[in-house]
């Protein structure tokens, strides 16, 4: 039975897609840094026209990138510790770090496996790429290796060194020697501090204490008891000129002062602490955490057509979030603002360690397949105002069935000190709720409702 299924299915793509033919499939040899990867059976490179693709899998298992992918907006990330390269199915264009840049050949779909243009990605990702036409192999280098050791090369034998790099008191301190210039921008979407160092590298003893992969010449860590940052990042970001980036990820836009390095040398200061800065909800603004539930390698609830939670939910929270960007008399922090996953206890401290004025978590319900509507949850009687307020909005927006605001003891609304609620906006389980849920004006009808149950509940304009 599997069989002739199978085969069924060969025949009907054969007869849907005649044109694959067009694209010569073969298995081509990788090589990374002069090694060759070991490709399971199975894995089809495709030459199309002189571009190269590969399934995002050898990105992810072989060149060992972070990959990750959004089904229902079709879009493949790929992430090392300094940027992060968004592609979707069927579009030419590639998001950068936020911009928008041209590809020669858009990522596809075959068999359920996306192929990617391994030139385009290897490239942003920091990688050499040189393709041997006659013996049909593909040669990636990777920076720091490949016989010479940074700073070697390409008259940076001058090059300055990052000794040590710290994130304390809301300060991140970067200790360089030598002759460095320091070039610091904030970029948003998100927000962030980037400082590039030129004509430096990274000192042979900073592997040493700094969680630092001397291999790919880069590390990281996540940094906790700050809420106006997530992580900071560092690697060597080109070899000619010889340039060390870092980056400091933001929980939100934030001012800060550098000061250092003078001389070139010496401790290189990014102050978050400055006065001129307003913290989000500071200055008569209240401060709302959004909270998009699941994420990552956990979906959350699957509908009956098997789309997932995690999409939804974040779909919503985007939506609600650039609402209230636009609100003069709120901020917002998001928990989450891509497929990523973070612990109950994670979202809960963001909202706690900012002060957050509101909480609310989004989330899509499951049951059986009669259950549809909307619930409200709140966990201490102080959160039952604010459930109230958003309830009574989204039940009119989304128009199902009104099955109440409710008491549930739910880690995030337990564990945030300020009034949260969560959403349970529909059943992911029910077809027609499924449905509305993932509609685009549906959401949108429902991002509104949200932004004016809150609004209604802070009393802002
Ligand atoms: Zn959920």
């Amino acid at each position: 039975m599997k069989k002739v299924g199978f085969l069924l299915f060969l025949v009907v793509m054969m007869i849907a897609f005649p044109r694959m033919a067009d694209a010569s499939s073969y298995s081509a040899k990788i090589y990374l840094d002069g090694q060759e990867l070991n490709l399971s059976s199975g894995v089809v490179v495709e030459n199309q026209n002189g571009t190269v693709m590969v399934p995002i899998r050898v990105v992810s298992e072989q060149l060992g990138f972070r990959v990750s992918w959004t089904k229902a907006t079709q879009t493949v990330t790929v992430q090392n510790s300094v940027k992060n390269v968004s592609m979707v199915i069927g579009s030419s264009y590639a998001t950068i770090d936020g911009q928008r840049v041209q590809m020669t050949k858009a990522p596809v779909l075959r068999g359920g496996t996306t192929l990617v243009p391994l030139r385009f990605v290897s490239e942003q990702m920091g990688l050499q790429v040189r393709w041997d036409n006659q013996q049909k192999a593909i040669y990636l280098q990777s920076t720091g290796s490949g016989g010479e050791a940074p700073g070697s090369g390409n008259g940076s034998g001058t090059a300055a060194t990052v000794d040590g790099l710290s994130f304390n008191e809301n300060k991140l301190m970067v200790a360089v020697s030598g002759n460095a210039r320091a070039n610091v921008s904030t970029l948003s979407n998100p927000d962030r501090i980037v400082i590039d160092l030129t004509n430096t590298r990274f000192s042979d003893g900073f592997g040493s204490n700094n969680n630092f992969n001397s291999v790919s010449q880069s590390g990281q860590f996540t940094v906790s008891g700050y809420p106006d940052v997530k992580s900071v990042r560092y690697s060597l970001f080109n070899e000619n000129p010889m340039t060390v980036r870092i980056v400091v990820d933001l929980n939100y836009a934030k001012n800060y002062t550098v000061s250092g390095l003078e001389n070139g040398s010496g401790i290189l200061t990014v102050d978050l602490n400055t006065a001129s800065a307003p913290n989000p909800g500071t200055g008569g603004k209240k401060l709302v955490v959004i909270d998009a539930g699941h994420g990552d390698q956990d979906p959350g609830a699957i509908g009956v057509t098997g789309k997932r939670e995690k999409d939804f939910n974040l779909q919503m929270a985007l939506k609600v979030q650039r609402l209230l960007q636009q609100e003069p008399n709120i901020d917002v922090v998001m928990t989450r603002s891509t497929d990523t996953f973070l612990e109950l206890r994670e979202r809960a401290k963001i909202a706690n360690d900012l002060k957050a004025d509101v909480f609310i978590s989004i989330h899509a319900n499951s049951g059986p397949s009669s259950a549809s509507g909307t619930e409200t949850y709140y966990y201490h009687e102080s959160d039952k105002a604010l459930a109230n307020a958003l309830h009574k909005e989204i039940v009119q927006a989304i128009g199902l069935r009104d099955r109440g605001v409710k008491y549930g003891n739910f880690h995030v609304i337990r564990e945030t000190n300020m009034p949260g609620a969560l959403l349970e906006v529909g059943f992911l389980s029910n077809s027609n709720d499924e449905s509305k849920l993932f509609d685009p004006a549906t959401q949108d009808r429902v991002a509104a409702a949200i932004v004016r149950g809150l609004k209604n509940y802070l009393q802002v304009n």
